[in-house]
């Protein structure tokens, strides 16, 4: 007899750290560590939830129709093509899931959303890394990392955690360069963000390939990352397989109600995307003159180089030991670095406060 043990790859994963926060009574944290929305969701989300809360003992509809239709209207898509789903995390899940077994690849870049790595792991595929150029996504090293044995190639455009992106012709060479049986999944969380006239989510790629797929999420922009919605848009075949592996009420009635309320003010989104613009520029500039070297981001957050690890690692400690919570990706390989969302005005101004004094000791 022996204990139970688990599939292969499980014991391999890292388990996902998430943001640090507070919760210390009395203090309000300056929670900048998970590229939420600092303003808060939309009033009339709220509304929508709470309105729903008295119907909760009716299960969600399952098909998540009117959400659906919601989406498709204001995205221009058909909702036939879109699947809902518990965060756009538990779809990429379901794609892995769904294609990808033991001995198959999933393939990534370099310093790639870290969910790729755990959810092949944790269905017994391989996860493959391709370097990156300048902390961007490089389509030559990606199509050169390909095997007979790749299924998925998982991009994040824009990146989480480098904030760089790919435009729409680099995108479109490397679908072009993946053999047909490889699906290509464009993780669109900040797109909501991204005014770039050479950028694209890739819609037109979902429409005209039957292998490319499309995740957003209300997480990011939307400020509704506690309620766990998220969708894809998808040919109808990989559609089909979603809504099998999928459980038939994994998005509940609430997130459903609240998102459909947030979609549909397309006014209220562009206002949350000037805002952050904004305090991007403001942030990102703040964070040179305090000596730090900036990449350049079009999403909501920020990533620093510092001198070294060791710098990285004590700002980090000094500021949380203040209440403000920014990022440590060294386990995106990048321990001399350091991921910082955008926060409101108050917020950036108090951190720049903190970064400086640390910095300046
Ligand atoms: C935040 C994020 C997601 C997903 O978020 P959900 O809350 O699961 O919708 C997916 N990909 C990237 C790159 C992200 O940064």
């Amino acid at each position: 007899m022996s204990l139970p043990t688990p599939k292969p790859g499980i014991m391999d994963i890292t388990p996902y750290t998430p943001g640090k926060s507070s919760r210390e009574a009395g203090v309000v944290p300056i929670k900048l560590s998970s590229n939420e929305n600092p303003y808060g969701p939309n009033p009339k989300a709220v509304a929508a939830y709470k309105d729903a809360a008295a119907q909760m003992h009716r299960y969600p509809d399952a098909g998540a129709s009117a959400l659906r239709e919601a989406i498709g209207e204001v995205c221009g898509l058909d909702a036939a093509r879109i699947v809902c789903g518990a965060g756009s995390d538990e779809l990429i899940g379901l794609l892995v899931h769904a294609y990808a077994s033991e001995g198959d690849e999933v393939l990534f870049s370099q310093h790639g959303f870290l969910m790729y790595a755990i959810y092949a792991r944790s269905f017994g595929a391989t996860p493959v890394k391709a370097p990156e150029t300048n902390l961007k996504a490089d389509v030559d090293n990606l199509l050169a990392a390909v095997t007979t044995r790749t299924k998925i190639v998982f991009i994040a455009n824009p990146n989480n955690p480098t904030g760089s992106y790919l435009p729409a012709s680099e995108i479109k060479r490397l679908r072009d360069g993946l053999p047909e049986h490889v699906i290509l999944c464009l993780d669109d969380a900040y797109a909501e963000y991204m005014d770039a006239p050479d950028y694209s989510d890739g819609v037109e790629l979902v429409d005209a390939t039957e292998n490319t797929v499309m995740c957003r999420t209300f997480s990011k922009i939307y400020g509704m990352g506690g309620l766990r919605i998220g969708w894809m848009y998808a040919p109808t075949a990989i559609i089909d397989v979603m809504h099998r592996v999928r459980s038939p009420f994994n998005v509940n009635s609430a997130a459903q109600a609240a998102a459909i309320a947030a979609i549909k003010d397309t006014g209220y989104t562009e206002e949350q995307r000037l805002k952050n613009k904004g305090q991007l520029a403001w942030l990102s500039s703040a964070l040179k003159d305090a000596g730090l070297h900036v990449f350049p981001s079009v999403c909501n957050f920020v990533l620093v180089r510092c001198k070294d690890d060791a710098q990285a690692k004590q700002l980090i400690g000094n500021l949380a030991a203040e209440h403000i919570y920014v990022r440590d990706v060294s386990n995106y390989e990048l321990p001399d670095c350091i991921r910082i969302s955008v926060g409101t005005p108050e917020e950036n101004q108090r951190l720049m406060e903190r970064i400086t004094a640390h910095l300046g000791a």
